[in-house]
């Protein structure tokens, strides 16, 4: 059986490992089948593809797109594009340069908090010219001393309610999945299970991903418990839906679930690569 890991990030978003270091270590790790799903970009495939030169890896071109569904913000993995689609190339510019704003938006925020030039803070940490994201800020509060690490931060900042956390409109759902479809991809909704939905809404998201044309869900990701991993199994099943698997991973020590450890995809789904 194939190892597949369909959802990581490198340093042309908001990952801690330039593309060929990503490819690398998936190889060492036993991964055969990677998706390179850097968060609003595609950048970083050409790298990878480089990179799988000479091994019997198999690399998937993908993106994790940021989306604006109702009042909550939503990540869309884009799995089998044409990197150089124009519909979904502007379209990505489209969400990058909103996040600019976005980042001046959250420093002021923060400085409101007391904590001044964040700005300037997260640029230090930022890897590629096109992309900043709460990551980054991420480390730069971690480097003042406001949390001991990222994942702290998350609890403490950037997060609704909390300094530093500020409104954004990224793309709507139809406007990413057609985006997707256009560049000949599969569209799967990312890590179900991290976002702040009753079930009811959950179910009306689910519906209305599917109605758009919606492929898949993220049945395994480093952000699911055994539980949500078979609640999304049996909403996968319900929907008709297919299961993707990943990890996530965004670098050494950044990271819980590396390159490849998920495991297996629970019975009784359609995995997300069936056709391929
Ligand atoms: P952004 O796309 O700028 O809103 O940043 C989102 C990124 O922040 C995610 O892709 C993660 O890398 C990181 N992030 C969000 N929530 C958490 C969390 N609870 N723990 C660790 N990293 C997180
Ligand atoms: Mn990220
Ligand atoms: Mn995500
Ligand atoms: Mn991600």
């Amino acid at each position: 059986m194939l190892r597949y890991d369909l959802h990581c990030h490198s340093t042309y978003s908001d990952g801690l490992l330039n593309p060929t270091q990503v490819v690398r270590r998936a190889i060492e790790r036993g991964v055969d089948v990677l998706a390179l799903t850097d968060h609003d970009d595609v950048g970083g495939l050409v790298e990878a593809r480089a990179a799988i030169e000479g091994s019997s890896l198999q690399l998937i071109h993908g993106s994790e797109l940021s989306v604006s569904w109702r009042d909550i913000t939503l990540h869309v993995i884009a799995l089998g594009i044409d990197p150089a689609c124009a519909e979904l190339c502007s379209g990505l510019a489209a969400i990058r340069d909103g996040r600019t704003g976005r980042a001046h938006r959250m420093a002021e925020a923060l400085a409101a908090a007391g904590i001044p030039d964040a700005y300037a803070g997260a640029m230090k940490y930022v890897t590629s010219e096109r992309l900043i994201s709460r990551s980054h800020f991420a480390r730069f509060l971690v480097e003042m001393g406001h949390a001991h690490d990222t994942k702290d931060v998350f609890t403490k900042y950037l997060v609704s309610g909390r300094p530093g956390y500020v409104c954004h409109e990224w793309a709507s759902l139809a406007q990413a999945i057609q985006w997707i479809h256009c560049a000949g991809g599969q569209a799967v909704l990312a890590h179900p299970g991290r976002y702040k939905v009753d079930a009811r809404a959950l179910r009306e998201l689910l519906g209305e991903f599917r109605d758009l044309g919606g492929d898949g869900i993220e049945v395994l990701s480093s952000s699911h418990t055994a539980a949500q991993t078979a609640d999304f199994a049996r909403y996968a099943r319900i929907f008709g839906l297919r299961a993707s698997s990943g990890s996530d991973y965004h670098g050494p020590g950044e990271s819980w679930v590396d390159l490849g450890d998920m495991p297996p995809l629970p019975v009784g789904v359609v995995p997300i690569w069936r056709d391929w």
